[in-house]
């Protein structure tokens, strides 16, 4: 542990009376032990804590930090718009700008509707599919993570697993019913499911490349494969691309992988740092919601101007300067393979999913292809690579079941002392 008084104060008056000490349960160090580091500033690829311990930054914010901390366009463009007020209640230009430029990134939407969070978004997108097509069950995916709403609390990935609840107390029988679940990357048993379930499926909800059970990529034409079963038999695909979309490519999962959902939920990037969310697609459901139908969705502050500032000049730049994402990816490849050949070489086979800029190392030699493999990772050994990591100034997700995060403010430089700081961490722990 990284010598944190301050940090530690703070979490002992926290947890008085925050629950947890904590505003969402993923930034707790349950899994891991100690106790959580408050930071104060970041810039670039560096976190400064409230001690002044500087660490490399591989969660960016969970997502949205893709061209680093404090990025100077971003900055200013936020500096600029606080000048005008910070919230009107009103439409305002820049939130058609923005559903402007998303529709422009992903041609696919038709129309989109600004909200939050991720789970707004998510919520939201499950009710029109459920008013659009008159049916109630929904399928997710196991350890897929789609927000804290009640609907997707079923076998939840990201932080419910982490803190040992993937079904959450509090979500009613009558709800749980209504949401199937099946595992990833298993195209028979997702048959299987919508045959015992005809005609009553409204909605698939799915993370086209997983982040929450650690990093889980769909086999090849799987994602094909869901589109044309979800055609088949009328149920409406809907892509949560909160922690994919403007991360993997400018256009999403969905363009990588040249598969259009009816529907997509957004979130963390188009926020640029801000609490934003989106849902859209096809206007034939998007023409569903209040007040041109009446699927009942508002929000005192969506599309707040801030919020879409900062948005807005960050999916700019992306959009702009679309290397990004071969660069993102050249670079990630080179973590992995570095951190493979480590592995090698201490005589250690363990598993390292990576596409793009997304990647988790999990402490089993198993390939992680879904939920169950995901879990025959060695948690007690994460734990301790994590705070041998952390002692080094390496900041990780501190759950085996996240994604690492790597953004363009990541250098050789800070590659090569993560890959020190890594070979140093497996000796000390095994
Ligand atoms: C983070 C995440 C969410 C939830 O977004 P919040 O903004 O935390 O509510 C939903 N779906 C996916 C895939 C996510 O990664």
């Amino acid at each position: 542990m990284p010598n944190t008084p301050i940090s530690q104060e703070l979490f002992a008056k926290a947890q008085t009376i925050i629950p947890g000490g904590v505003n969402s349960p993923v930034r707790a160090f349950k899994a891991v032990g100690g106790n959580p580091i408050f930071m104060k500033s970041a810039k670039g690829a560096y976190l400064h804590d409230e001690d002044g311990n500087q660490y490399i930054e591989l969660i960016n914010s969970w997502g949205p930090m893709i061209l680093g901390h404090a990025n100077p366009v971003v900055e200013e463009a936020v500096m600029n718009a606080i000048k005008n007020s910070f919230s009107f209640g009103a439409p305002t230009r820049k939130e058609v700008e923005m559903a402007e430029l998303i529709i422009e990134m992903m041609p696919f939407i038709d129309k989109i509707r600004m909200v939050n969070s991720g789970t707004e978004a998510t919520m939201s997108a499950i009710r029109v599919a459920r008013g659009f097509t008159g049916k109630d069950k929904i399928i997710k995916f196991e350890g897929c993570y789609h927000g804290h709403a009640d609907s997707f609390l079923i076998s939840a990935g990201s932080g419910a697993v982490t803190m040992g609840t993937p079904d959450s107390p509090g979500v009613t029988a009558g709800v749980a019913k209504d949401t199937l679940t099946a595992p990833y990357n298993n195209l028979q048993a997702l048959e299987n499911l919508i045959v015992a379930n005809e005609n009553k499926i409204a909605a698939m909800i799915i993370e086209p490349v997983v982040g929450n059970m650690g990093c889980v990529i769909p086999h090849e034409n799987y994602l094909q494969a869901i589109r044309k079963l979800c055609d088949k038999n009328g149920i409406i695909l809907i892509f949560d691309e909160v922690m994919t979309g403007f991360r993997l490519a400018k256009g999403g999962a969905s363009e990588l992988f040249g598969v259009k959902p009816d529907l997509v939920t957004l979130g963390k990037i188009i926020g640029g740092g801000m609490p934003v969310g989106a849902y859209g697609g096809k206007k034939e459901l998007m023409n569903w919601v209040s007040p041109v139908g009446k699927i009942y969705q508002a929000g005192t502050l969506s599309g707040n101007p801030i919020a879409m500032t900062a948005g807005l000049a960050l999916l700019g730049l992306l959009k702009n300067n679309p290397q990004i994402y071969s660069e993102l990816a050249q670079k990630t490849e080179k973590m992995k393979i570095g951190m493979q050949n480590i592995m090698q070489k201490l005589g250690l086979n363990y598993t390292i999913n990576q596409i793009g800029s997304m990647m988790t190392l999990f402490f089993t030699s198993s390939k992680v292809t879904n939920f169950e493999t995901a879990k025959t990772s060695d948690l007690g050994l994460f734990a301790k690579y994590f705070q041998a990591m952390l002692a080094q100034g390496i900041y990780l997700p501190p759950s085996q079941f996240e994604s690492w995060f790597v953004s363009t403010s990541i250098t050789d430089h800070e590659i090569e002392r993560i890959l020190a700081a890594h070979e140093n961490a497996l000796q000390s722990i095994l």
